[in-house]
């Protein structure tokens, strides 16, 4: 195989694997927000509960307080019975009483509800806190994780692009420029593979002459449809060599 081509063949491997594990990468940050979710509805949940009973605990205590005030005016009414001097007015009075006791017994009714309210939400705070734990637990066992496989990623990627970096010196100047002319407007696949007669990039058939010029290998040649740099996939020499495994430092 024409040795430029044998380089190009070796640099597309690695652009591939570049742009295999830059798509990986890039999905990550949002993995994480998904797993992120559900502690962020519970973390929701919570604060409602929180606020609603605070709510609740201000409808008790404004109920108490309004119960006070009643008690203490139930009294004045009781003290001022003594005075009373006509049977009329003491049986006006004692209806008024009456009446003072049945909104009484309405307001204490106000503030037991106000209470059996109260448990109840707060039984489910705790609940929801025990979950709030529980998710924040395994949510930050996952992103943990999934940072390490950017780390990792990251580290696979600076081995390839260094790769690259060793490969790139080996093209010719010519050479050089169509490749990167070429990357700018295809992005990843700039040179293709041609298998059982069509072209690996566009996936078109290449003309039977134009295969067996690619099989001969002694020039660069180019897919008339997609202007990407073909090789004969079963070719010996287009072996790529090259190792993703991270530098040691
Ligand atoms: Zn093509």
């Amino acid at each position: 195989m024409n040795a430029q081509l044998s380089h190009l063949v070796q640099l597309q491997h690695v652009d591939l694997k570049i742009h295999q594990l830059d798509v990986q990468r890039q999905k990550i940050p949002k993995r994480i927000s998904e797993a992120r979710l559900p502690l962020d509805q519970a973390q929701t949940r919570l604060e409602e509960l929180k606020a609603l009973i605070e709510k609740v605990t201000a409808e008790r205590r404004s109920g108490e307080q309004d119960l006070e005030d009643h008690e203490s005016h139930v009294k004045k009414l009781r003290t001022r019975l003594m005075e009373l001097k006509t049977n009329k007015e003491y049986q006006a009075h004692l209806f008024e009483i009456d009446l003072a006791n049945k909104k009484k017994d309405s307001m204490e009714e106000r503030i037991l509800l106000a209470m059996e309210r109260g448990e109840e939400k707060q039984k489910e705070l705790e609940e929801v806190q025990k979950l709030v734990d529980e998710i924040t637990q395994s949510f930050t066992q996952e992103k943990t994780q999934l940072e390490a496989q950017i780390i990792e990623l990251d580290q696979e990627l600076e081995v390839l692009n260094a790769k690259k970096q060793d490969v790139l010196p080996l093209l010719d100047k010519p050479v050089h420029t169509r490749y990167t002319t070429l990357k700018a407007t295809l992005k990843v696949m700039v040179v293709a593979p041609v298998r059982e007669g069509t072209c690996g990039g566009c996936q078109l058939q290449v003309p039977p002459q134009l295969i067996a010029e690619v099989k001969r290998a002694d020039q660069l040649l180019t897919c008339p449809y997609c202007f990407r740099i073909l090789y004969a996939e079963d070719s010996p020499v287009a072996v790529p060599e090259y190792s993703t495994a991270p530098k040691k430092r």
